[in-house]
């Protein structure tokens, strides 16, 4: 029987999980992601994590310990250092597998089946990173060396596919099963849903406000629907020294959603997120009221009636602003 590897459905699981399962079934293991958010995996990561944590931090915590109960072998939890030359991405990222291994109550062995490997997606550095992963799942060169070049490609292809994608609903079905289709927009509005993937694609820590948004006839955009080569060279343009690249990303992309007139742009933010509050002031601040703009801060108090009222109340607005 195949080795089980467990990847949390959280955080970089939106960006990475075809790298990531590809590289790791190219050894010959079995992928298994933790389940959808719920009830229960929220409720794990807030019990084991520190209050000061943000809430995808402790989602997170809460799908590690899901995967546990699912009886995985190894859980893979990277380091991700960087993505982009001379930027980084938020510490947290850099600390989860200390985060796990200090906050969870694992045992000795699944403590030690934690493949953390460090990496920076912008250097060779990458290549060796996978490959010590790899020689720590299997002593076969070669095999290792097929199943990066393997997942390489599929992120490309996945990064592409992401373009062609025009609904959130669309994105998740391709993280999920590489699969892609397009979906036609229906909507009166097109409205620009900003944030980061773990907040914009996991209807559980979102409360449902793609739904939502759908059901009230609106086109809903994302991030992950412009390169994020072009957002981060638009942000650049904006900022020469905001240096978290996903904060970059939000930016930029916000301006290019921005020129392609879309009626408004929503920001989605999660509760005590440092970076964010310094990146959504700064876009918000840059597109100076030329679109309607909303911001929907999460937190794990879930607060659906105040967050869905505000929504409506905002379509509202947009679709006036539209009329007149
Ligand atoms: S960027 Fe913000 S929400 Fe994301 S992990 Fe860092 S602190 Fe948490």
């Amino acid at each position: 029987m195949r080795k089980r590897v467990g990847i949390p459905r959280a955080l970089l699981y939106y960006k990475y999980y075809r790298f990531w399962k590809t590289f790791l079934e190219g050894l010959g293991y079995e992928v298994v992601a933790s389940g959808r958010t719920n009830q229960k995996i929220l409720r794990n990561g807030i019990k084991h994590t520190v209050d000061e944590s943000c809430l995808p931090v402790k989602v997170f915590c809460g799908h590690v310990l899901d995967l546990i109960e699912r009886g995985v072998d190894y859980l893979f939890i990277p380091r991700i250092e960087s993505v982009e030359k001379g930027n980084f991405v938020c510490t947290k990222f850099l600390g989860l597998p200390d985060i796990v291994r200090n906050s969870l109550p694992l045992t000795s062995g699944m403590s030690k089946a934690i493949l953390s490997p460090n990496i920076d997606f912008n250097r060779r550095s990458l290549y060796r990173s996978m490959f010590s992963a790899g020689w720590g799942l299997i002593k076969n060169p070669i095999r290792i060396h097929i199943a990066y070049r393997r997942a390489k490609k599929k992120q490309r292809d996945f990064e592409e596919g992401l373009r062609l994608t025009g609904s959130p609903r669309r994105v998740i079905e391709l993280i999920e099963t590489g699969r892609n289709k397009k979906a036609e927009s229906k909507g009166d509005l097109n409205i620009a849903l900003m944030g980061h993937p773990y907040n914009v694609y996991d209807d559980f820590i979102n409360l449902g406000i793609v739904k939502k948004l759908e059901t009230m006839n609106v086109n809903v955009l994302t991030q992950e629907m412009v390169s994020c080569q072009e957002s981060r060279k638009k942000s650049s343009r904006a900022s020469s020294d905001l240096y978290w690249t996903y904060g970059r990303e939000t930016l930029g992309a916000s301006l290019i959603f921005l020129k392609r007139a879309v009626d408004g742009i929503i920001f989605v933010i999660s509760f005590p997120c440092g970076p964010d509050s310094l990146t959504i002031d700064y876009a918000i601040r840059e597109i100076n009221g030329q679109v309607p703009i909303l911001s929907l801060v999460l937190d794990e108090h879930q607060a659906e009636a105040g967050i869905m009222t505000r929504l409506e109340s905002f379509i509202d607005l947009v679709r006036m602003r539209k009329r007149t």
